[in-house]
């Protein structure tokens, strides 16, 4: 019997997800490009369910159904295109390719548009679960035509996560990069909220004292209530473990130097070509990058002093930081779906915003109960313009502001850095204020560079003769 599907790099993630296929009923060819990784495979799992052993992306192709579906597993760049670049002349139209690997978006929209002119359909999809996830049910968020999420769509519905209410967490985000593009916003909206566990952490031990294996009691608490996500639970796990080479807590022999893939700092750098301020996700990525210059800190510690100020911490700081840390992780849920909005506009995707949150609610490293109501927010009929100014968070993040406000205040006293924390508190307050200082900027434009500036009381564009008579006349918009 022909396979369903054929999935072609069996590492650890292509062996996981081709596991779960076939431990979901479908046949599966398989492929690595050295034969080693196949056998282990057989070798260790070839009871799941049906395989196919091949040696080549010929006899892989040869043993598929059509229309054939390919899933391509393989390091993400360059590799991704040697694999496609052997596949499709051994394709016939109709056949769908499809990139389950961590690709960045616009490679997938270039790949996506060379393969259609051949007749493929090509399919970049976004995976997020982890090791664990591909095996027992991931996250899925895959792009491409429609019509191939006809052809692929339910089996790739049947191995996802299931959310509570036993709605699959895949569904067809939108052509060419969107999968992706999605998996990548969730990735650094996953920074901002390991960033903001990390600042929550360093408070209540550097400001309140308050030991690793409490805050392991903390977080197992917080995990109960509305901050209930997989992060926070696994916060608590790491923080209660003890070394067993030194008896120490494991996290205070561990080196403070974050290593990052480029997942987050590809969604900043994103974020900075549409003009979509994900203010708190850059602060997470550069917050990484100022961790691992560990030489250069080094010297800091010397020559940088810290001329603190005497805090009295306030009386419930341990719930203050909670709320600090729900209303930032609020915000970095807001920046990273206004991120999806703008590249909506600029791809034209048509992007269902509560299908995505609704696809994150299980399977994902972000997966947190916060999902649900998210994914009601842009189920009702009228869309908040913004996460925040849903009646729900609206009302939440009120309840947190004054809390927020504490915490930042002792972070700044105290000089902990929470980066995080105050950007997101900046990031509120510039959505909230009636007047922003950009009129000033644009003032300073306009005195050096005649870059105009409109008014708030007529239409038109205008310029002040400023080294002239100061008088000011209509200009050309060159904004
Ligand atoms: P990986 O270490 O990224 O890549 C190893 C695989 O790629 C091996 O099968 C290797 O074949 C193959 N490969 C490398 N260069 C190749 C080439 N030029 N031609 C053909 N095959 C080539 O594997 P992974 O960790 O399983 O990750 C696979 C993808 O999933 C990556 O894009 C990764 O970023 C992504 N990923 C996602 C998650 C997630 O949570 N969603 C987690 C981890 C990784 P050989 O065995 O012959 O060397």
């Amino acid at each position: 019997m022909p396979a369903q599907i054929g999935v072609t790099g069996l590492a650890v993630m292509g062996a996981n997800l081709a596991r779960n296929f076939a431990r979901n009923g479908y046949t599966v060819a398989l492929h690595n490009r050295s034969v080693g990784k196949t056998d282990a495979l057989l070798e260790a799992h070839g009871d799941e369910g049906d395989f196919i052993r091949t040696e080549s992306l010929e006899e892989l192709v040869a043993n598929l159904e059509t229309p054939r579906r390919v899933l391509i597993m393989v390091k993400a760049g360059g590799p991704v295109d040697s694999v496609i670049d052997q596949l499709v002349p051994l394709l016939d139209e109709g056949d769908i390719v499809i990139d389950a690997g961590n690709s960045h978006y616009t490679d997938t929209r270039r790949r996506e548009a060379a393969l259609n002119e051949k007749g493929l359909h090509f399919v970049g999809v976004g995976v997020s679960g982890g090791e664990e996830g591909a095996l027992l049910g991931p996250s899925i968020m895959p792009g491409g035509s429609a019509e191939s999420y006809k052809a692929l769509g339910p089996m790739l519905e049947k191995i996802s996560a299931k959310a509570d209410d036993g709605a699959p967490c895949c569904a067809w985000i939108s052509t060419d990069g969107a999968g992706h593009f999605v998996k990548m916003v969730h990735n650094g909206i996953e920074y901002a909220d390991m960033q903001v566990i990390g600042e929550a952490y360093d408070l209540l031990r550097s400001a309140a004292g308050i030991e690793p294996a409490q805050q392991a009691e903390i977080f197992n608490e917080w995990n109960q209530g509305e901050l209930s996500s997989f992060l926070i639970e696994i916060t608590a796990e790491v923080l209660g473990h003890t070394d067993a080479a030194t008896g120490k807590p494991l996290i205070d022999v561990i080196q403070d130097s974050a290593g990052q893939k480029g997942t987050g700092r590809w969604t900043v750098q994103s974020g900075l070509d549409m003009g979509s301020p994900v203010s708190a996700i850059a602060e997470s990525v550069f917050a990484r990058s100022l961790s691992s210059q560990r030489d250069i800190r080094a010297v800091g510690q010397k020559v940088l002093t810290a001329d603190t100020t005497e805090v009295t911490l306030p009386e419930n700081f341990v719930e203050d930081v909670r709320q600090a840390l729900f209303a930032s992780k609020l915000v970095s849920y807001a920046q990273g779906i206004d991120m999806l909005t703008s590249a909506a506009g600029e791809y034209n995707w048509q992007l269902k915003l509560d299908e995505i949150a609704g696809l994150w609610r299980e399977g994902c490293i972000i997966r947190a109960a916060l999902l649900k109501d998210i994914t009601a927010a842009y189920s009702a009929d009228e869309k908040p313009a913004n996460l925040l100014f849903a009646p729900a968070f609206a009302e939440a993040i009120a309840k947190a502001v004054p809390a927020w406000r504490r915490v930042v205040a002792v972070a700044v006293q105290l000089g902990i850095p929470a980066p995080v924390f105050s950007s997101s508190l900046a990031y509120y307050d510039g959505l909230r204020r009636d007047r922003l200082p950009a009129a000033l900027t644009q003032g300073l434009r306009d005195f050096f560079g005649a870059h105009t500036y409109r008014r708030t009381d007529k239409e038109g564009t205008f310029h002040t003769l400023w080294s002239g008579d100061r008088s000011e006349i209509a200009a050309e918009d060159t904004h």
